[in-house]
């Protein structure tokens, strides 16, 4: 297979005048619709919009003149995860309560992503309201997506859409994905693809549907870190919208891929490489480590105790305890489905929300709402706040000594539906194990993809204090490069 162009070599071929933005568009949108008859990496594919940017930009370009551009995302095609809103586009977080929901705006995101010159060719699938990790969780009536490498397994979730079509496309694209306990790096790992999940705060949530608005992030993903980075730098940075977003400056993420990595300092998580990691994942990762330590970072083992042992326990009670207050509003009234009005407000309310949410939204209300009850406060939403600060204490001590921690994304390869069938509820909920953790305390992590084992991909996540993606990047780049040639060999 003819490798895929990167956004930077995408951009000179427009200024080659070797294709229109509009050609180039109108393949990319074949190739969705293509795609999606099989693997169902879209909820909705935005031709009009995407074709009228296009011929906006080639109109744009033939004024100034192309060279002149300076659009760092000139023509590229975005793809935005259903809960990221994009004006006039059906965004609906994947629910069918929010089915007919056309935003009168954009996400902020998105309007940076739009003013450096994306094309945005839908939105893409995921578990409904974010609510899982193989986007099988899907509302009723969404398809649920396949693994790139394999139609029966999972492209991890929720942001499931949003990987597999950055890892399937034959064309160079950005995606914006959204993590709230691991939904970018997971996926990502299953996929084969660069995710970065940011600080919590660097990126604007404006115009993101809710799962837990202590914990939401909007973050990147592409084929390479670099691609990835260069959609992070175009959209990160203060916005008025947001009073959680941060106006720390915006350092030029693309220059740190490929910066010498000697003399960094990186900690194996220990406890990461225990009970319950497929061998092949860690023979890759720990293959990983040996190529940064063959650059002269200095990799030695440290121990993470609190995120392993409680994050998840922690991360379901912030997470369901807020999720259940934010879709208190779906009741059928104002926002979201609504149903021909009959009887009282609580039976209307009761029977709107039992015909539009799927299972496992009822199984996060009803957890949400137990931990939220009076006298139950403190010894839940407000317990698990105080582990959140303990962990946090962890983490910074050991961000004191090193630039960054690793481990494995994922402990397993993605599984086949069958074997996902099988799982419980709290089988399904382990499986962010190790990705909990910085979710829980804002921390930015990356995946870096790695050679595949039995046939399968594989991820190595780096994690960073806040504010430091530009070394996880760094870092990231030097593996990803070994990688890289480790594959040309293979093939
Ligand atoms: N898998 C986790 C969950 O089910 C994380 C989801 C997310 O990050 N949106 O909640």
């Amino acid at each position: 297979m003819a490798t895929v162009p990167s956004i930077s070599e995408t951009i000179s071929q427009f200024k080659r005048k070797d294709i229109t933005v509009e050609e180039h568009t109108a393949k990319a949108l074949d190739e969705a619709k293509k795609l999606n008859q099989d693997y169902f990496y879209y909820n909705v594919i935005s031709e009009d919009l995407a074709l009228d940017q296009a011929r906006a930009l080639d109109k744009k370009a033939a004024k100034q003149g192309i060279q002149e551009s300076r659009e760092k995302l000139f023509g590229i095609p975005l793809a935005v995860k259903d809960s990221i809103c994009v004006k006039g586009i059906e965004s609906s977080a994947g629910s069918r309560m929010l089915k007919g929901y056309f935003p009168v705006f954009n996400a902020t995101v998105v309007q940076r992503a739009m003013n450096q010159g994306c094309v945005v060719i839908g939105k893409t699938a995921q578990d409904e309201f974010g609510f899982g990790a193989f986007s099988v969780n899907v509302g009723l009536g969404f398809a649920i997506p396949r693994n790139p490498f394999d139609k029966q397994r999972t492209t991890g979730g929720s942001s499931g859409g949003g990987v597999g079509i950055t890892q399937k496309t034959g064309y160079a694209y950005a995606s914006f994905v959204e993590s709230t306990g691991g939904s970018i790096v997971e996926p990502a790992s299953f996929c084969s693809v660069a995710g970065i999940c940011p600080t919590y705060g660097r990126l604007s949530r404006y115009g993101l549907i809710d799962f837990s608005n202590s914990m939401d992030k909007i973050g990147t993903a592409a084929k390479t870190i670099q691609d990835a980075a260069l959609l992070l730098e175009a959209s990160a940075g203060h916005d008025n919208r947001d009073s959680t977003s941060s106006a720390s400056p915006v350092p030029q993420y693309t220059s740190f891929v490929g910066k010498p990595v000697r003399g960094m300092r990186v900690g194996i998580i220990k406890e990461a490489f225990g009970e319950g990691v497929d061998p092949g994942v860690a023979a890759s990762v720990r293959k990983g480590i040996e190529w940064l330590e063959q650059q002269g970072a200095q990799c030695d083992e440290v121990s993470l105790e609190l995120p392993i042992k409680y994050g998840i326990p922690t991360y379901y009670l912030l997470g369901t305890s807020e999720a259940s207050t934010n879709l208190a509003k779906y009741c059928g009234m104002r926002y979201g489905a609504a149903d021909p009005l009959e009887g009282n407000f609580n039976s209307y309310f009761t029977k709107v929300r039992s015909h539009h949410f799927s299972e496992e939204v009822k199984r996060r209300i009803m957890l949400g709402t137990f931990a939220r009850m009076a006298g139950f406060r403190d010894a839940y939403y407000l317990k698990a706040a105080k582990v959140r600060e303990k962990m946090l204490q962890e983490y910074k001590h050991l961000f004191s000594t090193y630039d960054a921690l690793v481990s494995p994304t994922v402990a397993i390869q993605p599984p086949t539906f069958s074997e996902i069938e099988k799982l419980t509820p709290l089988q399904h909920y382990m499986m962010d194990m190790l990705c909990v953790g910085p979710n829980i305390t804002g921390l930015p992590h990356l995946n870096v993809p790695l050679p595949f084992s039995k046939g399968l991909p594989v991820g190595m996540m780096l994690i960073g204090d806040h504010f430091q993606e530009s070394k996880l990047i760094q870092l990231g780049s030097a593996v990803e490069e070994q990688a890289m040639k480790h594959k040309a060999i293979q093939q």
